[in-house]
């Protein structure tokens, strides 16, 4: 058989699901692996699949795909553009989208594992594809580690994984050493005392005490991180009180924090508590503020000397132009688990889904911001062609780079 990988990509991509909620697109992955005759093991850390092919002495190298959509209304007009809804973790009714293009990764998987099936004779040694659920929540991959993943299958001599983004397509980047920041996301609970918005003076108004700790919350990058690091620390939510004439009791911040290392998590995080508490001692609060981590993702760092080889075989086989260093990208991904947990380097790569020509068009105009959509856009619309080939033929030379040859 041969996979139709366009009708799969477009199935898809009509069906995207919600965090841990991949059931219909593991279904999808499970079916292909049966036709393909590759054994797999399903329900790993709820919705994720992992599967093997075992081809005799050599390395084993782990391919990693993500499976989740976001919570993103569609506004493409493809004729293919979801309509799919779902009910997210609050119980509320949400559109969903995949507008992160992991739609795009299992397609480029399982195209891969077709060619590596069919080319056995070539290679020799383990291949282990991991499709991970809930990467969005930057909770999957650490749910199927918790679920076994690492003992039930062969341990990896190297995790691999690409991703998506706004690049012409056939254009890859890779960065040596760290790919993308670490991020931390965390609530913090000011704890005044309510009252009569009348009597101020008997009260400890947490309002007044939140506005003050984001404001000052604004000098830890800017006055205290040496101006050559990247560092961001964001406060993306602020929520207190209920009506004009009520002090409330307390108010709830949340906060994104981003950094390149882990020295530069810890010296950040005590620099974010150390304001967030003085800013409650200064507002005469009698207990201290709440500060709960919600979750925290590793830096994605790739492996200097496996991606040196990685390149070099991206260049032969696509040429030099073919790829190129996007810099160190502020987001975060939880792939890296699956390298640091199972004792192996990490490559993670991006690869381009923007018509080469719009792309140009946009770049001489001096306007990609406004005319390329990004991950998490939902107008982001990876072309098909040859994005879907190309995602298919990296992972088939990365992985053949680490296999042995036969
Ligand atoms: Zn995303
Ligand atoms: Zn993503």
């Amino acid at each position: 058989m041969s996979i139709d990988l366009e009708a799969l990509y477009i199935d898809l991509h009509r069906h995207p699901e919600l965090s841990f909620q991949e059931t219909r697109t593991a279904g999808v992955v499970t079916r292909n692996l049966e036709q393909l005759g590759i054994e797999f093991e399903e329900g790993i850390g709820r919705t994720g699949v992992a599967a093997v092919i075992r081809n005799g002495a050599g390395p084993v190298v782990w391919l990693r795909a993500d499976m989740d959509g976001l919570p993103v209304e569609e506004r493409t007009a493809l004729p293919y553009a979801s309509t799919a809804r779902g009910i997210d973790p609050s119980g509320q009714d949400v559109p969903v989208m995949h507008a992160c293009g992991h739609d795009m990764h299992v397609t480029a998987l399982l195209g891969a594992l077709e060619r590596l099936q069919a080319t056995t004779d070539a290679w020799s040694g383990t291949v282990v594809a991991v499709f991970q659920p809930a990467e969005e929540y930057g909770a999957g991959s650490e749910a199927m580690i918790a679920d076994g993943v690492l003992d039930r299958f062969p341990r990896p001599d190297i995790v691999l994984g690409q991703h998506l983004t706004p690049l012409p397509a056939g254009l890859i980047g890779v960065r040596s050493g760290t790919q993308m920041a670490a991020s931390d996301g965390l609530t913090v609970t000011l704890l005044g005392r309510g009252g009569h918005g009348s009597r101020p003076h008997a009260t400890i108004d947490p309002v007044v005490m939140a506005a003050a700790t984001v404001m000052r919350l604004q000098t830890v990058v800017s006055r205290e991180v040496d101006p050559r690091e990247m560092a961001v620390v964001t406060v993306g939510s602020i929520h207190a009180g209920l009506k004009n004439n009520i002090i409330p009791a307390e108010a709830k911040l949340e906060l994104s924090l981003r950094y390149t290392d882990e020295p530069a998590r810890e010296r950040i995080m005590a620099k974010v508590e150390r304001v967030v508490r003085a800013e409650a001692l200064a507002s005469g609060a009698e207990e201290p503020p709440v500060i709960a981590v919600q979750h925290s993702l590793p830096p994605t760092i790739n492996d200097v000397d496996a991606t040196a080889r990685l390149v070099s075989a991206f260049e032969r086989s696509f040429g030099e132009d073919a790829v190129i260093d996007p810099g160190m990208f502020t987001g975060s991904e939880d792939v890296s688990w699956f390298a640091r947990r199972g004792g192996a380097p990490l490559v993670f790569w991006f690869w381009g889904g923007v018509d080469p020509q719009v792309y140009a068009a946009a770049a001489a105009g001096g306007t990609i911001d406004e005319d390329i959509p990004t991950n998490h856009s939902p107008f982001f619309a990876p072309v098909l062609h040859p994005t879907i080939e190309r995602g298919v033929e990296n992972l088939v030379v990365a992985a053949r780079e680490f296999l042995s040859a036969s």
